[in-house]
């Protein structure tokens, strides 16, 4: 097991992926951040909390230590904007989602610390994500990835309006057998308690896209959740018992199905 992230294999052809939920901002860096950063509100809170009864599912589940202002996980190693046209945030964030800056002035990272820490923290998480797809593949024939994110409802800076509760992203539909897509609409469309979309604003990150491989029998879904399904908004952004045991099933009946798919 890594320092860097923790990773549990399971026993059917899930893996999910949590790649925002760490917390942790190494002290040297730490150093040169604002005190509003060190609070890392931009977390994907709880991710990791919320999908615990995936394990007990069987599935994988594979979750970073490092904060993601230290390196966005879900980005390209590249750098290269995810969503043309809108605000973005960096392969290493200089912003938070508010726009206001992570580091005191004059402190952000330069492309060569920038490039050091895609060695030190990007690769490995890839390094194991791609081999724990590669594992499952070989195992059961296929393989499904469930990255897994939460985020604010309201970010003006980032996007318009208000989130529904689920944005499932299929990166239009090429990240994943549309049968899977359909099976996890349906799922959303059975329920009137939770606002769903699927491709909306967030149709899938750099996970979702460079691991969603249908034709190589990859199938790759992200889940982008609203922090209200199952927490306070408002700093400090406190878990919240019965918002997280209301969603709990229909969740578990996304991941149950994310297990029992198989492609035609
Ligand atoms: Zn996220």
């Amino acid at each position: 097991m890594s320092e860097l992230y923790t990773l549990h294999r399971g026993r059917t052809p899930l893996v999910v992926s949590a790649p925002h939920c760490g917390t942790w901002i190494p002290d040297e860096l730490a150093a040169r951040c604002t005190e509003r950063a060190l609070g890392v509100e931009d977390t994907d809170w709880f991710v990791d909390r919320l999908y615990g009864f995936a394990v007990e599912l069987g599935a994988s589940l594979i979750v970073p230590r490092a904060s993601r202002y230290v390196i966005d996980l879900n980005r390209p190693s590249d750098n290269r904007p995810m969503y043309a046209g809108r605000n973005n945030t960096e392969l290493c964030p200089t912003r938070h989602f508010s726009g206001e800056p992570i580091y005191r002035a004059g402190a952000e990272p330069d492309a060569a610390e920038v490039a050091a820490r895609v060695v030190q923290y990007w690769q490995p998480y890839h390094d194991a994500l791609a081999a724990e797809v590669e594992r499952l593949r070989a195992a059961h024939g296929h393989a499904v990835l469930l990255d897994a994110h939460s985020i604010k409802g309201e970010l003006p800076w980032l996007f318009e309006g208000t989130l529904p509760h689920l944005n499932l992203g299929t990166a239009e539909g090429t990240s994943c057998a549309p049968t899977l897509r359909e099976t996890l609409a349906a799922l959303c469309a059975a329920q009137d308690a939770y606002s769903w979309v699927v491709d909306g604003r967030f149709k899938g990150g750099h996970i979702t896209r460079h691991y969603g491989r249908p034709a190589e029998r990859v199938h790759a879904v992200q889940l982008e959740m609203a922090w209200r399904t199952y927490m306070d908004e408002a700093p400090p952004y406190r878990w919240d018992e019965a918002r997280a045991a209301a969603v709990t099933p229909l969740l578990g009946r996304l991941v149950q199905a994310m297990i029992d798919w198989k492609p035609a």
